[in-house]
């Protein structure tokens, strides 16, 4: 519509109106018959798109909130866990288990770059992980680990339950928990297509035993045993639900089973590879290396004399939001998201006000290149 900015940052991504129209709804009561069937739809439909074979938790809270649930659940204070870190969420799950006490070892790579498979296998075999923690997406660098080919992997070492950060990935790219992940933590604001406000966290049976032989632990509203009650039957209370959140939650649901999942996916890929194509053509660095690039967002670094703040801010004017480099990157690169429920009319809208920005820093000649590498890679893929 006329002046609507385009929300392009590597999430909250655009919300579809449905999604709108059903949190726009007058709040129920938390026991209301229909809500508590729309609750429990809501359980079994993150189960059975992700494959959980023990239960599917949704809370109030954001990414971050999952991501502590996700491990207080799984380790206890002096346990060894291995983070896995291509980034700055990486890095956080990091000071997460280090706050909690648990004994931390952290395999980094280059920013841009991935751990080897074969390197984390040989660090499993040098010592005996309660958990191995893996980000899917790291939302800073636009690396995507080979997380399947992890999962596959990490079968082999018993005591190691492996959990997977999906929180820039999960709805956009493939995330099945019986290749062998036994946990998945995520949020509602990214490749979901929903506001920010879930936290959703996926546990397998292995990780449910796992709560069980860990008796009671410092924790109490991330707390599985308090919520899983919850979760076979929302007409109980533990803590009040986000009521509107959780008809966003059906609705974006009913949006992917609509598409169907595995469209869903390919319909990722064949954004990021259109949109990278893109990016290329007008010059922009993608830091993520060939073969590592996250089909959800990039991190795209600047030409020479591309000033990052009046850059963006005229970006923006341009109808496009996007957001900064963190930490390592802040001031030479920006990110954009290219997750969650956006179509090609949306992805030229984006490359041609980035060629009209370029146009306005000097290089007239940007204006059409972008838009016809995209055309071009999005007819291709
Ligand atoms: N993990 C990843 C990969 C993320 O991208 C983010 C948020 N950008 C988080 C965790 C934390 O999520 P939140 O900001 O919703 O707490």
């Amino acid at each position: 519509m006329l002046n609507d900015t385009l929300l392009m940052i590597p999430g909250p991504t655009p919300v579809d109106r449905r999604i709108l129209e059903k949190m726009a709804r007058p709040t129920v009561a938390h026991g209301d018959k229909g809500f508590v069937e729309d609750y429990k739809e809501v359980i079994h439909d993150l189960k059975e798109m992700f494959h959980v074979d023990g239960e599917a938790f949704v809370v109030a809270g954001s990414g971050t909130l999952a991501m502590e649930m996700g491990v207080a659940n799984i380790l206890k204070p002096g346990d060894p866990v291995l983070v896995v870190s291509h980034g700055f969420f990486g890095d956080r799950y990091t000071a997460i288990c280090e706050s909690k006490g648990y004994e931390v070892d952290t395999m980094k790579a280059e920013w841009g770059n991935i751990v080897e498979v074969n390197d984390i296998k040989q660090k499993l075999k040098e010592k005996t992980y309660k958990a191995l923690i893996v980000t899917h997406v790291d939302t800073s660098t636009g690396v995507v680990a080979p997380v399947k080919e992890i999962a596959h992997m990490v079968r082999n070492f018993e005591d190691t339950l492996f959990l997977v950060d999906g929180v820039c990935a999960s709805a956009g790219i493939e995330e099945n928990m019986s290749d062998g992940i036994d946990v998945i933590i995520t949020g509602s604001q990214k490749a979901f297509g929903m506001p920010p406000g879930l936290a959703i966290v996926l546990a397998s049976q292995a990780a449910l035993n796992r709560r069980k032989k860990l008796g009671e632990i410092p924790d109490y509203y991330v707390d599985f045993a308090r919520w899983q009650p919850i979760m076979e039957n929302p007409a109980k209370y533990f803590a009040t639900p986000p009521v509107n959140l959780l008809w966003a939650l059906q609705e974006a649901l009913t949006i992917i089973k609509e598409e169907g999942l595995d469209a869903r996916l390919e319909r990722h890929t064949k954004t990021g590879q259109a949109m990278q194509a893109a990016f290329e053509a007008l010059g922009f660095k993608v830091l993520a290396e060939e073969g590592h690039r996250a089909p959800t967002l990039s991190c795209l670094a600047y030409m020479e004399g591309i000033d990052d703040v009046a850059f963006r801010a005229k970006l923006e004017e341009e109808g496009v939001m996007s957001a900064g480099g963190l930490a390592g990157y802040a001031g030479r690169s920006f990110r954009l998201g290219h997750m969650g429920n956006i179509g090609i009319h949306d992805m030229v809208a984006v490359i041609a006000a980035l060629e009209r920005s370029l146009a306005s820093f000097g290089q007239e000649d940007a204006l059409g290149k972008g838009v016809a590498a995209l055309q071009k890679a999005y007819i291709e893929a």
